[in-house]
C-alpha cells in the first residue's frame, strides 16, 4: 500500500487534548489530516447537518475545524478535504467511556461509523474520564497498524480503563505497553433517568435531561466488564442493527395482512 491516509476526528472539539494525542499517535503511520468540530459536540451520535451551511477553515497545516458534528467533519473531510478517500478514520480520544448503549449517543462513535460508511477502516477510542488520553497512544498505534494491513475492514469501539491508577509514576505513554487487548460485546450501561425542570429569569420553564450512570454491569466478555476489571476493551461493531434472528417476527407476521383502515361499522 502507498502511504496510508488517516483522517482524525472527535466530538469534543478541535481544541480537546484527546484530539492532539490521537493526531500525535497517528503521526508517522501515514499522511494525517485532522478535521474536527469547532465546539464540543458530545452526544451528537450520527447527526448530519443538512439544513444549514457548513464552514471549514484550517487552524494550522493539516488541521481543519468545521462548524458541525463529527459526522459532518468526516463526510467533508473524506469527500472534500482529503485528496482521496482515507484508509483509516480514528475518532477520539474521548474523555469518558463509550460503553454499551452509549454507542447510540456517542459522537465519537458516530464519527468513526461515518468513516466506515465512507469506505475506511475506523476506530473510536475512549478512556476513563480521569485518565490522560496519552495512555491510549500505544493502543491506537497498535490497532491502527493492524487495521491498515487487514484484508477485512473493521469498525472498532475501544475503551481504555483508568490504568495509571494501578501504575502510579509510570509515564502515561508507557502504561499500556505489553497489555493484551480484550475483544468484547457491548454490555449494558444504565443511567439514572432524570428530567430536571427549572425556571429561567423570565419565568419560563427549561429542562436539563439525563442523569449519571449507574454502576456498570459485570457480565464476562462485555465491554463494561472489561473496563471494570482493568482490561482494554475492543468491541467490533457492525452497522446492521437488524435482529440477528428474524424467525420470531416471521412467525408473528406469517398470517397477517394489513387491517382495513377503519373498523367495520356495525
Ligand atoms: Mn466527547
Amino acid at each position: 500500500m502507498s502511504r496510508p491516509l488517516i483522517l482524525v476526528t472527535n466530538d469534543d472539539g478541535i481544541l480537546a487534548p484527546g484530539l492532539a494525542a490521537l493526531a500525535e499517535a497517528m503521526q508517522d503511520l501515514g499522511e494525517v489530516l485532522v478535521c474536527a468540530p469547532e465546539t464540543e459536540r458530545s452526544g451528537s451520535s450520527h447527526a448530519i447537518t443538512l439544513h444549514s451551511h457548513l464552514r471549514t477553515d484550517a487552524i494550522k497545516p493539516g488541521w481543519y475545524r468545521v462548524n458541525g458534528t463529527p459526522v459532518d467533519c468526516v463526510y467533508l473531510g473524506a469527500l472534500h478535504l482529503c485528496e482521496r478517500r482515507p484508509d483509516l478514520v480514528v475518532s477520539g480520544v474521548n474523555p469518558g467511556y463509550n460503553l454499551g448503549s452509549d454507542v447510540f449517543y456517542s459522537g465519537t462513535v458516530g464519527g468513526a461509523a461515518e468513516g466506515f460508511i465512507r469506505g475506511a477502516a475506523a476506530l473510536a477510542i475512549s478512556v476513563h474520564a480521569r485518565e490522560s488520553p496519552r495512555v491510549t497512544l500505544p493502543i491506537v498505534r497498535t490497532l491502527a497498524r493492524l487495521l491498515l494491513t487487514q484484508p477485512q475492514r473493521s469498525l472498532l469501539n475501544v475503551n481504555v480503563p483508568w490504568l495509571s491508577e494501578r501504575r502510579p509514576g509510570v509515564a502515561p505513554e508507557a502504561i499500556a505497553e505489553g497489555m493484551p487487548l480484550h475483544v468484547t460485546r457491548l454490555g449494558a450501561r444504565p443511567y439514572i433517568e432524570q428530567v430536571e425542570r427549572r425556571q429561567d429569569p423570565r419565568g419560563q420553564a427549561y429542562y436539563w435531561i439525563g442523569g449519571p450512570p449507574h454502576d456498570i454491569g459485570d457480565n464476562e466478555g462485555e465491554d463494561t466488564w472489561a473496563v471494570k476489571h482493568g482490561h482494554i476493551s475492543v468491541t467490533p461493531l457492525v452497522l446492521d442493527i437488524t435482529a440477528p434472528d428474524l424467525a420470531p417476527w416471521q412467525a408473528m407476521l406469517e398470517h397477517v395482512s394489513v387491517d382495513p383502515a377503519r373498523a367495520a361499522e356495525t
